[in-house]
């Protein structure tokens, strides 16, 4: 009998990649995990924990370090932008604990990504190799050998299976697997996090979610309540493929001249506004070749309208590692991998595009939109994403 590698070489360091890494090193492998950049990136904004996606962080023991980071909101409040009147209202905190058995968190990415950084760096199964950027991969008969360069040297990393977890613009989705190009959503995503004493402390306990026909907007606490983070999604033509683009907040106040102002004296606290062009990946019928997968965002980005971009990236490491873990030859575990995910990530992804058309509603649609949120009872509303909160892998 073939004696196989237990080592894994993972592509990229964000939300799929470290989590992937913990997974796998729980499932009893090693694992080489390669980020381009110099540091674990400290961009990003708030990101959603629901649930399905604190079980498994739980199950990795990082359940402490989570709430003493993360914020854990009390209902999302969905307000009419232009005249500021709450439409609804649908139950988070102890609600969902009392539905799900778990709670509903948001924390600022920075934080998630410090947070399971340092668990792999204290992991002795795990070696995060910083500054390594992966730029080919060839598999062979005892697994794949990743090629990355680090100072302009050439490393070379060999194991049974590469995950790829490279982002949204991922170079092995399109050079190994599909090869179109993601696609700019039209959608822009403004981001800021102000101070919490600038803008309240009740502010910060509630997600908001203002809607507008040509623009809707989101705030919730993060940081321990220290910072409320703001977004902001309106249409606006494609420019640079990059997370932090340069934003004037002049123009998003004239665009959003009609709202109420209980949102836009918001946009009067001095912070640092910076713009993320949102792209989806293009539907692909395979993630997984060659003892290559795609996970996260190379896999399956999306719009952020259904708030679960990160969950399910958290999700797919979850289930990559149990097949890997379970099924021994690894081209017949990574296709039981997007056998299980593919048709729930693909769920979510669709969800999100059918958020982008509610949340956006106009004229006769928005009323209707309106009218049926306020008949249907808050934990109805709830109820509709079991599907989604309840998953248990
Ligand atoms: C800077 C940044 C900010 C973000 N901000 C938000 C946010 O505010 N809200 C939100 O909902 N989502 C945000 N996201 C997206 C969110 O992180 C993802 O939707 C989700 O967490 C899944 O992440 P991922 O690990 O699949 O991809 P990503 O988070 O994009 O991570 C991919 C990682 O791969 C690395 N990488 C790429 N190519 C290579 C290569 N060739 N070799 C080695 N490493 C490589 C990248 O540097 C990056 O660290 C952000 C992502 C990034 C990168």
């Amino acid at each position: 009998m073939v004696k196989r590698s237990r080592s894994i070489i993972i592509a990229g360091a964000g939300v799929a990649g470290l989590t992937s890494a913990l997974c796998l090193a729980k499932a009893g492998f090693r694992v080489s995990v390669l980020e381009r950049s110099g540091g674990i990136e400290a961009f990003g904004a708030g990101l959603q924990i629901s649930p399905n996606a604190f079980h498994i962080l739980s199950d990795l023991g990082l359940q402490k370090q989570l709430k003493a980071l993360a914020t854990a909101p009390d209902c999302i409040r969905l307000i009419k932008a232009t005249t500021g009147r709450e439409i609804t209202r649908v139950p988070l905190g102890e609600t969902v604990v009392a539905r799900y058995g778990l709670p509903y968190l948001v924390i600022h990415r920075a934080d998630l990504c410090q947070i399971l950084a340092t668990a792999c760096n204290d992991h002795p199964d795990i070696d995060l190799h910083l500054g390594h950027r992966v730029v080919d991969a060839v598999p062979h008969a005892n697994g794949i050998t990743a090629m990355s360069y680090q100072n302009r040297k050439m490393h070379e990393f060999s194991g049974r299976a590469l995950v790829a977890a490279d982002g949204v613009w991922s170079k092995f989705r399109t050079e190994y697997i599909e090869a179109k190009p993601p696609v700019y959503s039209g959608f822009m995503a403004w981001r800021a996090l102000l101070p919490a004493e600038q803008v309240g402390q009740k502010r910060l306990e509630h997600t908001q979610l203002w809607l507008s026909p040509d623009a809707h907007g989101v705030t919730y606490g993060v940081r321990r309540y220290n910072y409320l983070n703001m977004v902001v999604v309106v249409k606006e033509p494609e420019t640079e493929q990059k997370w932090d683009l340069p934003a004037d907040i002049n123009q998003l106040q004239n665009r959003l001249s009609g709202w109420h102002s209980d949102f836009t004296d918001l946009l009067q606290v001095k912070a640092k506004w910076a713009k993320w062009p949102l792209y989806e990946a293009p539907a692909s019928k395979r993630w997984a070749i060659d003892n290559l997968a795609l996970v996260g965002d190379a896999a399956h980005a999306m719009l952020p309208f259904a708030a679960q971009g990160a969950a399910m990236a958290i999700e797919d490491a979850w289930v990559l590692a149990e097949k890997l873990g379970s099924i021994d030859d690894t081209n017949d575990a990574l296709k039981a991998y997007e056998t299980a995910r593919m048709p729930r990530a693909m769920r979510a992804v669709r969800l999100a595009r059918t958020n982008s058309r509610i949340y956006h509603g106009s004229g006769p649609m928005a009323a209707m939109r309106d009218s049926a949120l306020k008949i249907m009872p808050p934990k109805m509303l709830l109820g509709r994403q079991d599907w989604l909160y309840g998953w248990r892998g």
